[in-house]
């Protein structure tokens, strides 16, 4: 049986056929930090001062409604230097290689997920995607656990988060407001579609291991402070709800400014999480 954690190629069949359903307006999220992405799966644009940094590409077939954000924002894509993945999954890096044609931009993947697409690269999930001629890049940057991505006035902090593909990253962002400073940060990969039980069987992955370092990358994230949460799919952090809760006027706050987000986040996959284990443990007494 299928778990309830599983996606298919029936959850993305929609964004396919329709992707101009999933448009939302790109916006400022404070600072120097922009929503570039849809209402399926995140994209996030850095402007450094010295080029831009965007982070994650979205599906394949939502890659020209990430260019028209860009432009919409008013940024030239030639302007984008770096494209830093959150991990290898088609809906995170479908546009990667079209952006790559046009900007000579440089790479950035974990550099278990870059193994990945030379040794497994079933686990990219293409299968799930509607679109099947999609292809593995080749990262110029191979990220392990620490490294930092500087551009301009911006530095990245990459952690290492496995456990929702192997080289899952997770990401501590500066974020700068004129002379305001803020730590935005995003968990790489925080889906449980291949963390349940029947994907790691299917796919011969160590189920205790998987685990055990997804846990691990959580409990690592909680020790961060972060004023801002962003989500690799907004739903993880509201984007879009949030977005219709700003307001032009300085004096407003800025719903994406919140250090209680942060924490309350990483232990909504916690919980979530144990969930999960529970119902496994329930199945398997039924069974
Ligand atoms: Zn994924």
């Amino acid at each position: 049986m299928k778990s309830k954690y599983a996606v298919t190629a029936e959850t993305f069949m929609d964004v396919y056929k329709y992707p101009q359903k999933y448009a939302i307006h790109p916006f400022r999220i404070c600072g120097n930090l922009y929503y570039v992405g849809n209402t399926s799966v995140g994209s996030h644009l850095i402007d450094t001062g010295d080029g831009l940094i965007l982070l994650d590409t979205t599906f394949p077939q939502t890659y020209a409604l990430l260019i028209n954000s860009i432009w919409e924002l008013g940024f030239p894509l030639y302007d984008i230097r770096y494209i830093v993945h959150s991990h290898g999954h088609f809906d995170h890096f479908g546009g990667t290689q079209q952006f790559v044609a046009l900007t000579k931009a440089k790479t950035f993947l974990g550099a278990e997920d870059a193994k990945m697409f030379r040794q497994r690269p079933e686990l990219m999930l293409l299968r799930d995607c509607p679109y099947s001629y999609l292809e593995p890049f080749t990262p110029d940057v191979e990220l392990k656990d620490n490294d930092t991505i500087t551009l301009g006035n911006t530095t990245i902090r990459a952690i290492s988060t496995p456990g929702h593909s192997p080289g899952v990253m997770s990401y501590l962002i500066d974020v700068r407001d004129g002379a305001a400073h803020y730590v935005a940060a995003m968990h790489g990969g925080a889906g449980f579609n291949t963390l349940n039980l029947p994907f790691l069987e299917e796919f011969n992955l160590d189920v205790e291991k998987v685990r055990k370092s997804f846990i691990d990358g959580i409990t690592r994230l909680e020790k961060e402070h972060v004023d801002i949460t962003l989500g690799n799919h907004p739903d993880q952090n509201n984007t879009v709800g949030k977005r219709g809760g700003m307001c032009d006027d300085p004096a407003c706050a800025n719903p994406f400014i919140d250090p209680q987000e942060w924490p309350r986040f990483l232990a909504g996959i916690k919980k979530r999480f144990s969930i999960m284990l529970e119902e496994e443990a329930s199945e398997a007494q039924k069974a």
